[in-house]
């Protein structure tokens, strides 16, 4: 939802609405964790007020475990926090799922699968960036590649997130390496190239 036109949000929503989105990703960025500022909690209570399509809040703030509470989410979303913010990932997730939400783990580029070993019984999915966070319009990794094909073969029923240039090409390749859920941006769904409608159909195709 960054990407989205925030003079134009409500047209983007029903746009999203008929299109049958199965999520909103909301961007949460607190300048700390990573260099730059954008969503927030007011932004996210707007949102579950006007729309029943269910958010997928990625918290990439530092010390997620106190802050968690302050967003609206229950049952039927998913909040992501990042395994690099916390020395508490047990306590955000028992916070997230206490909720009725979904609690997905994301992990930076640089972040080795190695750390899920001892989370993963009590997460729901896993978000595997595929680019540093924090600015939408950069390149993907192509090592990120890899990581999901390594991840979803350690764990073949895990629901796999992959955020970062998911771009019509890229997504593709991802649903190859074993993806579930695409993070649609600037590269895809709200590319230049097409409209809303448009560019979400030929997503779709890619990673049919
Ligand atoms: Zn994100």
């Amino acid at each position: 939802m960054m990407c989205a036109d925030f003079l134009e949000l409500g047209k983007s929503i029903n746009a999203f609405e008929k299109l049958k989105m199965e999520y909103l990703h909301i961007d949460i960025m607190d300048g700390s964790f990573v260099p730059n500022y954008t969503l927030g909690t007011d932004y996210v209570k707007k949102l579950k007020e006007v729309t029943n399509i269910p958010l997928d809040i990625h918290l990439m703030i530092e010390r997620p475990e106190d802050k968690v509470e302050w967003f609206d989410f229950g049952e039927g979303d998913l909040v992501s926090f990042h395994w690099e913010a916390t020395n508490h990932a047990w306590r955000t997730i028992s916070r997230i799922k206490s909720r009725g939400a979904m609690a997905m783990l994301a992990l930076n580029p640089a972040t080795p699968l190695c750390v899920l070993e001892d989370v993963m019984i009590g997460l729901d999915a896993v978000l595997i960036m595929t680019v540093n966070p924090g600015f939408a319009g950069q390149s993907l990794i192509p090592q990120t590649i890899d990581k999901v094909r390594r991840l979803r073969e350690s764990y073949p029923k895990l629901i796999i997130e992959v955020d970062g240039n998911v771009s019509f090409e890229n997504a593709r390749i991802l649903r190859d390496a074993g993806a579930d859920i695409f993070v649609a941006g600037s590269s895809s769904v709200f590319a230049k190239t097409g409209s809303l409608e448009e560019n979400t159909l030929k997503l779709r195709e890619c990673i049919e």
